[in-house]
């Protein structure tokens, strides 16, 4: 596939084509190339930690398959177009920073421009400043003692042995 057609790919999926899908896709080619020749890996093994919660994070669940239900896409908003990228099978991991270099008069030109530079020049790549993410974890769950409804065990809070799930234990 091309770098076009997966471009493509990306905006069915997010809905729209913005400049921060733009930046996502490009932050997320750089990673795959950077991650490349390290082996076969499982769904699990390429995690991204992203400080910004907007547009750019569906470019990685499409292109790295970081995604949220898998435990792969991590979100700590510090408000920047910044993304980690850790590889559990070759240990790499680097935090890929976008250098707002980019100066359009419109929106289109913007989008056209960022798709148009490579990877280099529209981010630095520094170390990350977080460890390891942990893998995605999977809690036994009980019932809530006033609603009745399933809930995961590090979800429940406990008071004179009933467990209350966080819509009914807001007064313990
Ligand atoms: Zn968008
Ligand atoms: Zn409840």
């Amino acid at each position: 596939m091309t770098e076009n057609d997966l471009w493509k790919q990306t905006v069915r999926f997010h809905g729209h084509e913005c400049p921060g899908l733009a930046i996502g896709f490009k932050a997320a080619m750089l990673a795959g190339e950077l991650l490349s020749g390290s082996g076969d890996r499982g769904d699990e093994d390429i995690v991204c930690l992203a400080e910004t919660d907007a547009c750019g994070i569906d470019a990685f669940q499409v292109i790295l398959k970081t995604t949220v239900g898998s435990g792969s896409m991590r979100i700590k908003y510090k408000g920047k177009n910044a993304f980690s990228v850790y590889d559990r099978v070759s240990g790499a991991s680097f935090r890929l920073v976008w250098k707002n270099d980019i100066k359009a008069l419109s929106r289109a030109d913007k989008i056209r421009l960022i798709l148009e530079s490579g990877g280099r020049e529209l981010f630095d790549i520094k170390e990350t400043a977080e460890p390891f993410p942990d893998r995605a974890s999977v809690y036994p769950s009980a019932v809530c003692s006033v609603c009745g409804e399933v809930t995961a065990e590090n979800a429940l809070k406990y008071s004179a042995g009933k467990a209350y799930c966080p819509d009914c234990g807001g007064g313990i």
